[in-house]
Order: C-alpha cells, then sequence, then structure tokens
C-alpha cells in the first residue's frame, strides 16, 4: 500500500483508541471539561449502560458560538498554550483530544452557551471529514452533551461493552470517585430515568462527612478518622480506617492528586507501607486520601487517561505519605468515631 494520509475520523477513531475505552471512560472526560468550565452543578443521564445514551449537562462557562467547531477538532484545546503551561497543569484537561475522538466514534451533540450570548447554539461532527454542522438552540448558560450510540461505527470496539449493568456499575464507581474529589459540586446520576444519586454541594465539614458516608458506606464512616499533616507545600488529608475495623465490606480506596483520581503506584505503596504489618493478609487498608502540592512538582502527562502521575520529589513524596499516615495510624486509638487527629 502506498504511504497516505489518514482521514480526520480515522486519526481520531485511532485516537479515541487511547482514550474511550468503555461508556465510562466517556463520562469521565465530559465531565472533567465541566470541572475546567467551572461548572458546579453536573447532571449525568445514561441509558443502556451508556451504549444508547450519554448526557452530561453543565451550568459551567460555555463555549462561544464561533469555538464549536474547534472544541470538536483534534489537539485543539483552550487550555495549555505553551511548554510553561504544560509543566504547571492545573486543569484536568489539557490534550484536546476528548471531544475529537468521542465524536468520531459516536453520534455527539454539543449544546452551549456563554454567559454574554442571548442564545444557544449546537454542534454535531459527522463523515470522514468531521464535518461540523452549527445551528441555534435552546439552552441555559452551560454545556450539554449528548453522546449516543457509542462505537455504532466501529463493532470491534462495541462487541468488547458489557452488559448494560456492568457498564452502567463503572459509571457509578467513577462518579463517586469523581463527586469525592469535589465537594462544591452538586452531582446527579440517572441511569434509564431513574435517579441514582443525588449529591448536594458540600460546604461544611459536617456535609463533606455526610458525602463520604453517602459514597463508602456506614461502617466506613463509622471506622474513619480524618486526619491532616503538612511538610513544606506538601499537603495530606483525608480518612483512613484504623486496621482492627479494615475488612472486605470496606472496599473504599480513593486517592486524589491535586484534585485529579489517581490509581498511582508510588502512592499506594506508601499507604501500604504505613498500614504495613497492623493488617493481616486478608485485609485491605481504606482510605479518601487527597495530595496537595505546588502543579510543578508533579507531571501529570505520563498516561492518556491520565491515571498516573509522576513526582520530581518521589522519594521525598513517598517518605512523607509514609510518615504522615504511620504517625495518624499510632494515634488511632481502638473505634474512634470519626475522631481528629490533627
Ligand atoms: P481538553 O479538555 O483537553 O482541552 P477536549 O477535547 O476535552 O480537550 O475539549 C476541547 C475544548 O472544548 C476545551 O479545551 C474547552 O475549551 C471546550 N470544552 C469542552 N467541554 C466543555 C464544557 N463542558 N464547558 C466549556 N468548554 C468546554
Ligand atoms: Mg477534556
Amino acid at each position: 500500500m502506498a504511504i497516505r494520509i489518514l482521514s480526520p475520523q480515522l486519526a481520531n477513531q485511532i485516537a479515541a483508541g487511547e482514550v474511550v475505552e468503555r461508556p465510562a471512560s466517556v463520562v469521565k472526560e465530559l465531565v472533567e471539561n465541566s470541572l475546567d468550565a467551572g461548572a458546579d452543578v453536573i447532571e449525568i443521564d445514561i441509558e443502556k449502560g451508556g451504549s444508547k445514551l450519554i448526557r452530561v449537562r453543565d451550568n459551567g462557562s460555555g463555549i462561544p458560538e464561533q469555538e464549536l467547531v474547534l472544541a470538536l477538532s483534534r489537539h485543539a484545546t483552550s487550555k495549555i498554550a505553551d511548554l510553561d503551561d504544560l509543566e504547571a497543569i492545573s486543569s484536568l484537561g489539557f490534550r484536546g483530544e476528548a471531544l475529537a475522538s468521542i465524536s468520531s466514534v459516536s453520534r455527539l451533540t454539543l449544546t452551549s452557551r456563554t454567559h454574554d450570548q442571548s442564545a444557544a447554539w449546537q454542534a454535531t461532527a459527522a463523515g470522514r471529514d468531521m464535518h461540523v454542522d452549527v445551528r441555534p438552540a435552546a439552552h441555559p448558560v452551560g454545556t450539554s452533551i449528548e453522546v449516543l450510540d457509542l462505537f455504532f461505527n466501529t463493532p470491534a470496539r462495541r462487541k468488547f461493552l458489557r452488559t448494560d449493568k456492568t457498564e452502567f456499575s463503572h459509571i457509578d464507581e467513577l462518579v463517586k470517585r469523581l463527586a469525592l474529589s469535589r465537594y462544591d459540586v452538586t452531582w446527579q446520576l440517572t441511569h434509564n430515568g431513574q435517579p441514582v444519586r443525588r449529591l448536594k454541594a458540600a460546604d461544611s465539614a459536617e456535609q463533606r462527612q455526610k458525602r463520604v458516608a453517602a459514597l463508602c458506606g456506614r461502617a466506613f464512616s463509622e471506622h474513619a478518622a480524618f486526619i491532616e499533616n503538612q511538610y513544606g507545600d506538601v499537603r495530606i488529608w483525608g480518612w483512613i480506617v484504623q486496621p482492627e475495623a479494615c475488612s472486605a465490606q470496606l472496599q473504599c480506596q480513593y486517592s486524589y492528586v491535586n484534585g485529579r483520581m489517581m490509581r498511582d503506584k508510588l502512592l499506594n505503596h506508601a499507604i501500604r507501607q504505613a498500614y504495613g504489618e497492623h493488617l493481616l493478609a486478608d485485609q485491605q487498608p481504606a482510605f479518601v486520601l487527597y495530595l496537595e502540592l505546588d502543579p510543578r512538582q508533579v507531571d501529570v502527562n505520563v498516561h492518556p487517561a491520565k491515571h498516573e502521575v509522576r513526582f520530581h520529589q518521589a522519594r521525598l513524596i513517598h517518605d512523607f505519605v509514609v510518615s504522615a499516615l504511620t504517625d495518624a495510624l499510632h494515634q488511632l486509638t481502638p473505634r474512634p468515631q470519626l475522631a481528629i487527629v490533627a
């Protein structure tokens, strides 16, 4: 075969292979965009586990009419402009690939209105050249993105979708993780028209604790202690469960770096090391932990789905987390009810 340039749609579909694994990955990308747009109300509607419909509606800043086409093109982002920005990323997105990728493997409609526009506009992209159609629409300030028939044109990917129930459970788990990353946001999740989660913005310590209890379960919140520790400008806070209470029913292992949900090896290793010999073989640590540090000290551009980070001072961060948690675990007398260990 002669060398040829891929059609925009095919190029986007290839990129989609990295970011869009399943319906939950679409929800993640859309919600991260809503958060980056400053939304504090996010409504997520799902039908048939997301294979029929994924709709994310927010009250964020919206996208100006003249930028709708760009929003759907690959490598188009409002979040970084140069290498300096890339080295200190504070937004959740920055690759400018999600909407282009998702729209190449679904029927995507983007409806948006900014506060200085009197009307909303709607955009759809289709075909091999990903031509975008823009027309007037009705929508309050903010953005709605509707993703219909995910993978309808990539049958090999569609085949990998599990049952609606399984796909929805991935979405619900993701929404839990997201809701634990942003207490100031009101979240709503429905499946096939039925309300599944409704979490009002939590702006006091008590309301935050209620959200943790709602998402991690009563057993978790009964045995979890609030912890907080700081070293220089690195801070860790959150809830950990005393080792004696850790059990299979307390499956709550959530960690965040600068507000990003992570499955970070270094962090997990540090947490395990702190729990160390406190745990029996069949016990797992249970925690909701937030690590905060200067964004220039972490590289988030490691993985397309941004699951991992690289710490510039990995050793120091690791040792800080181990010592902060070791101290906290030492201080945990048996069964304190959400005691404060500062
Ligand atoms: P990225 O998030 O990496 O910039 P995306 O493809 O996810 O790339 O989005 C492209 C652009 O579209 C964003 O940079 C942003 O300007 C705009 N955008 C997407 N979703 C929203 C939203 N919900 N509200 C406001 N702007 C949005
Ligand atoms: Mg994005």
